[in-house]
């Protein structure tokens, strides 16, 4: 049985998604889309979705598919996210699952009511090789994880771009993979900003360096350096009892030339984790076919969004260390 795909948002990633699914995945093909902007959603029928027809809400996707897609912006997808979830449809939702934490946590009771899971999270560093490579080295080789020194830095950002969104666009990847990674909970955030690099503005502190600390005592500290010039590098260094383990860097073709051992580092965010698309992608549709959802759940999207509150608090307390607490986790997501 091939999967009837909604796409609600046909933006940037709903229609790489789109590609994705009919081109490149197997199982399902994208039959429905919307977008606030007509415009946007003929360009993505025309370009990789051209079975599909264009309907005029999120609400008639939901009807019309077996499974949808939540790609529109963040502001819109507890909404979407709640119709999908009322209509029993599995629904994967784009980070951020919403935009504050009380948002998810309805998301969460929602589906809590339904009793079994629908809503997967595009939390994709998850089923980054690299990520699920170091994962493994840090359960079976490296002894009790102690600290993470970890990095996300772009090259430069686009002038709306404001001291929270790095915590709410950038650092939110962090603070899902690395608690995925450890199998740990924060308990607290604290947020220090060195000298700012004369490349940022008047609205965006740059860099800044996030401390989070996990129920097991870990220690994390992030830099977040959003106009670093040189590249689109993320970096992550577990240190354990017995050793450390790095994320593994992208590949690329190292060069003796000219005198010089060079090689090249990515500058582009999109290509950094393009595989893992692919991946989560294929898993949702695997967990669509069952009328279920799997990988990361709406609770690890309201846990990042508690976490990723507490991380803005602390921006507006440099220095001070706050508390980050997660309430019970239901039976649903155990
Ligand atoms: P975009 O602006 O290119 O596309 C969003 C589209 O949604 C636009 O075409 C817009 O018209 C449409 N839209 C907005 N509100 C809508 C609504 N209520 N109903 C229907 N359509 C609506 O943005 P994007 O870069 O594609 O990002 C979309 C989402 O995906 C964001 O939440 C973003 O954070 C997330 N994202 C995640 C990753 C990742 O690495 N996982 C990467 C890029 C974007």
């Amino acid at each position: 049985m091939t999967l009837r795909i909604g796409i609600i948002g046909t933006g940037a990633i709903g229609t790489d998604h789109a590609r994705r699914i009919n081109r490149v995945l197997s199982g399902a093909e994208v039959t429905a889309v919307t977008d606030v902007n007509r415009d946007s959603a003929e360009a993505c029928v025309a370009g990789v979705a051209p079975g599909a027809q264009i309907l005029g809400s999120a609400e008639e996707v939901i009807a019309a598919s077996d499974a949808v897609l939540v790609c529109s912006w963040g502001t819109a997808h507890e909404t979407q996210v709640l119709a999908a979830i009322a209509a029993g449809k599995p629904c994967f939702c784009e980070k951020p699952l919403a935009t504050e934490a009380y948002g998810a946590r309805r998301i969460v009771e929602a589906e809590e009511a339904m009793g079994r899971r629908l809503v997967q999270v595009g939390f994709m560093r998850r089923y980054d090789r690299g990520y699920v490579a170091l994962k493994e080295t840090v359960r079976t080789r490296l002894g009790p994880p102690l600290m993470i020194h970890a990095a996300h830095r772009n090259p430069s950002v686009p002038g709306r771009y404001r001291t929270p969104m790095a915590i709410h666009d950038t650092l939110i990847h962090e603070i899902d993979v690395l608690r995925w990674l450890l199998d740990d909970e924060y308990v607290s955030a604290q947020v220090i900003f060195p000298r700012a690099t004369r490349h940022t503005h008047a609205g965006l502190r740059d860099p800044q360096i996030v401390l989070l600390e996990t129920a097991k005592g870990v220690r994390i500290d992030v830099e977040i350096f959003v106009n670093c010039r040189y590249g689109y590098d993320i970096q992550c260094e577990v240190v354990g009892e017995e050793g450390t383990a790095r994320l593994p860097e992208p590949t690329a073709i190292p060069t003796r030339l000219g005198a010089v051992f060079g090689q090249p580092i990515l500058m582009d965010w999109k290509d950094r984790f393009i595989d893992s698309y692919d991946v989560e992608l294929q898993d949702f549709l695997k967990a669509a076919a069952q009328g279920t959802a799997a990988g990361p759940s709406a609770w690890d999207g309201y846990a990042a969004a508690i976490t990723a509150d507490v991380c803005v608090q602390a921006q507006e307390r440099p220095g001070a260390i706050l508390p980050v607490t997660l309430p019970a986790r239901p039976a649903l997501y155990a």
